[in-house]
């Protein structure tokens, strides 16, 4: 068997249509612009990088957008004091904290308090990329609202192809709050039995066998093997990882293409997904805050 390939860039591009009519029609109907302000702290060269794209994705469906850079010796201070002006600010409907920030803000933690305690700052209803606690707590009472991008965007390709998620076994690995953990329970409310591993999960192998359908979201290039996979699983890469020459490889080993139905590549699968959701998320942000 060989997998077919989720075409992210494909699915992605859909949803940016989708997103572009609406812009349109929001200006048409209520005169308002959705804004997004994306914030950077130091400089970080692949937080750059996604921001930039991320600007680049807002001109093309004509979501304003603007960057707003504090330098890595900024004080939380001085990002909370930011982050209070964009929630006042009227043209902004979106509001976005690239991560991680510099070590110096998180005490070296980088899903600890501090940023949790930063992300909390954000206004519930601007908070595009869903990792509010309110907004969070709304996904796990089942109540989803602003979804988290990466996951929601996780959906979106499952669902272009048709999956059927009721009483699949689903195997995560990665239970960060950005992707792990909400993929979880989005697969939850949608009747997949699940399983998450992480650093410590004995077995790890075997656990990933179980899987009709395999999320691999840990940052270990190609960790999950060929022989790791379920022949005719569905398999989401969801791992970035660039190599010393400079390649970007998922967490799932290509090879493992042999065994699953289908299969997300990277680049090209989940990446492009994460920045359209984005851009919906602003979207309706921006026609809740107009209505
Ligand atoms: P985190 O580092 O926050 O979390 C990684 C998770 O993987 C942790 O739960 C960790 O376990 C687990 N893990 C690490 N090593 C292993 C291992 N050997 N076996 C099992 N579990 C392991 O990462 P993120 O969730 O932020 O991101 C994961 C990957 O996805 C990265 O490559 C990132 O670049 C990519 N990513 C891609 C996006 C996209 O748009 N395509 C968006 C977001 C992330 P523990 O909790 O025990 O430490």
């Amino acid at each position: 068997m060989s997998a077919k390939l989720i075409d992210g860039k494909a699915v992605a591009e859909k949803v940016m249509s989708e997103v572009a009519r609406g812009v349109e029609r929001l200006k048409k109907e209520k005169k308002i612009i959705p804004g997004l302000a994306a914030v950077l702290v130091g400089d970080n060269e692949a937080s750059k990088i996604y921001v930039r794209n991320k600007r680049i994705a807002c001109e093309k469906v004509g979501i304003y957008s603007t960057q707003e850079l504090l330098p890595g010796t900024a004080s939380e201070e001085e990002l909370l004091g930011l982050i209070d002006n964009l929630n006042k600010d009227p043209m902004i409907h979106g509001i976005l904290v690239q991560l991680p920030l510099p070590s110096s803000m998180t005490n070296g933690n980088p899903s600890g308090m501090n940023v949790q305690k930063i992300l909390s700052e954000v206004a519930p209803e601007k908070d595009v990329d869903g990792f509010h606690p309110i907004n969070l707590g709304k996904l796990f009472s089942g109540m989803p609202d602003m979804v988290p991008c990466t996951p929601a965007g996780i959906i979106k390709l499952l669902e272009s192809i048709n999956f059927d998620f009721n009483g699949k076994e689903a195997v995560i690995v990665g239970r960060s709050n950005i992707v792990g953990k909400p993929i979880a329970l989005l697969l939850m409310q949608r009747h997949a039995t699940v399983t998450i591993c992480h650093s410590q999960t004995k077995n790890l192998s075997e656990k990933v066998k179980r899987g009709d359908l395999v999320v691999a979201a840990l940052g270990k290039p190609a960790l999950i093997q060929e022989d790791w996979i379920k022949p005719g699983a569905v398999v989401i890469d969801v791992g970035m990882n660039r190599l010393p020459n400079g390649k970007l490889v998922g967490d799932v080993d290509p090879k493992a293409a042999s065994k699953a139905s289908f299969i997300t590549p990277v680049p090209g699968g989940v990446g492009p997904m994460t920045i359209a959701m984005l851009l919906s998320n602003t979207l309706e942000a921006a026609r809740r805050q107009s209505s």
